[in-house]
């Protein structure tokens, strides 16, 4: 593999980073934490039935988060570029479920999960075609469906699907490409059982051909998490806002996901995570928050079920730090920002309301950023807030300690103290118990600040 090759073409990169300092530095601190908690892992091993994959660098660990207005935040190693392996399947199931509709594809994938291996030699015993899309012949069936004159065609839109999910020109890795065409046997086995039983109408040797094309697709936990990110907005590329899939055949997809997309422990990933996700022998896992954001992790130690060690834990830990359980999260589906008003000159109110969870706080916190040009004291209305959740309270904390750096105010007017709480917890706040206190302590400050700036003058 060629991971870090500098002759690879330059992966493209959404908004600056540093511009956003504010939120940036909070959310970033999360990140680098959580990635340094699980630095020192080295449990797991290398792939090694694609002999090319055990060249890899086992070091190598990134991460990268994408909310769904194209916002990307990466940490550690998240540029290192990497085979994409069976993270391709849900993104050809999508595809295929785009082009030729949900029922044509049923006929040929079902979508129960299979418990066994995901290279497994094996039909369900009653329809006798595969029983999902996310073990290999479920893979290779959808590769198939995807309607195309030749096998060369037929890659060319897969790739170009897949660039259009990551926002940029996706390649091939071609020493893994013939590495694992070299060691092929178990999934040529597979494909020539399709043909039998008449799930195959091509031959099998050019579907599996593209199909270990798409699985040497190269991709970083960056891309990753800006194709998650595209399927958590139902199919619109969060940067562009162009519709890449149909909203259809993205829900089907992250269903299929859900229940079958993390090998054998997809149990134990939906209780403890609770993101449909998808990981690959390469070392990616992608996870997807529906309506909220995409995570991309790198790292290639594997466990025994064929999931990147440190890529499991660290979905496991933002999952619980961040509050990412799609079941606990449900309720968030709207803006968390009810209505801005401007109180006085240089002072902004900002009325918050329904759960305030990581995702509305990063988007709170952000628009606080965007505005600071025209703004020296955020106020932030919480009292229609219904919900909170601790990573969300540092967070607001931590605004406040980020603006007064610059000269500037956050406060918070929380009436019942419901969401900053005495405790200690959220220490940095400055919480009012009516809008107008707020105002007039922002009016104080806004005339102390222009004092300071004419004595200075
Ligand atoms: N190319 C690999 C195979 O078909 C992908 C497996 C995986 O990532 O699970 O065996």
């Amino acid at each position: 593999m060629t991971s870090g090759n500098p002759t690879s073409p330059p992966v493209a990169v959404a908004a600056p980073r540093r511009r956003l300092a504010l939120v940036a530095e909070l959310v970033q601190r999360y990140l680098d934490e959580i990635l340094a908690e699980h630095a020192d892992v080295t449990d797991g091993a290398l792939a090694d039935y694609i002999p090319e994959l055990t060249r890899v660098d086992p070091s190598k660990f990134g991460l990268a988060l994408e909310l769904t207005d194209g916002f990307a935040y990466e940490s550690g190693d998240a540029r290192t570029q990497f085979t994409i392996q069976s993270i391709s399947k849900p993104f050809t199931y999508a595809l295929a479920l785009d082009r030729i509709g949900n029922d044509a594809v049923d006929r040929k994938i079902g979508v129960e999960p299979s418990g066994e291996p995901f290279n497994e030699i094996s039909v369900d015993d009653r329809t006798k075609t595969p029983k999902n899309p996310m073990i290999n012949a479920g893979a290779i069936a959808a590769v198939s469906l995807i309607p195309a004159a030749d096998p060369q065609e037929r890659f060319a839109q897969i790739l170009d699907f897949y660039s259009a999910c990551a926002g940029r020109p996706l390649d091939v890795d071609e020493d893994v490409y013939r590495s694992e065409k070299a060691s092929n046997s178990r999934n040529r086995a597979i494909a020539y059982m399709l043909q039998s039983f008449g799930v195959l109408d091509d031959d099998p040797d050019d579907v599996l051909d593209v199909y270990v094309r798409q699985c040497a697709i190269r991709v970083t936990s960056r891309d990753l998490a800006e194709m998650a990110s595209t399927l958590a907005r139902g199919g619109v590329h969060p940067a562009t806002g162009r519709r890449v899939t149909s909203a259809a055949a993205v829900q089907r997809t992250l269903s299929v996901m859900m229940t079958c997309g993390m090998y054998d422990t997809t149990g134990d990933w939906v209780t403890s995570v609770g993101m449909p996700a998808k990981s690959g022998v390469g070392g990616g896992i992608l996870a997807v928050l529906p309506g909220q954001l995409g995570i991309g992790v790198y790292s290639p130690l594997l466990d025994e079920n064929g999931n990147s060690v440190r890529g499991g834990r660290v979905c496991r830990t933002l999952s619980a730090r961040l509050g990412l359980h799609f079941l606990s999260v449900t309720r968030e589906s709207r803006s968390i920002i009810r209505a801005t008003r401007d109180v006085a000159p240089r002072v902004r109110v900002y009325e918050l309301h329904g759960d305030l969870l990581f995702a509305g706080a990063e988007q709170t916190l952000r628009t606080v950023e965007n505005d600071r040009a025209d703004v020296d004291v955020a106020i932030l209305e919480v009292s229609k807030v219904d919900d909170i959740n601790d990573t969300a309270r540092a967070m607001l904390a931590g605004m406040r300690e980020s603006l007064t750096a610059v000269g500037k105010e956050g406060y918070v007017v929380d009436p019942d103290r419901r969401v900053i709480p005495t405790d200690g917890r959220s220490a940095g706040a400055v919480v009012f118990g009516t809008v107008e206190d707020a105002i007039a302590a922002a009016r104080d400050h806004v005339e102390t600040q222009a004092g300071n700036a004419n004595r200075v003058g």
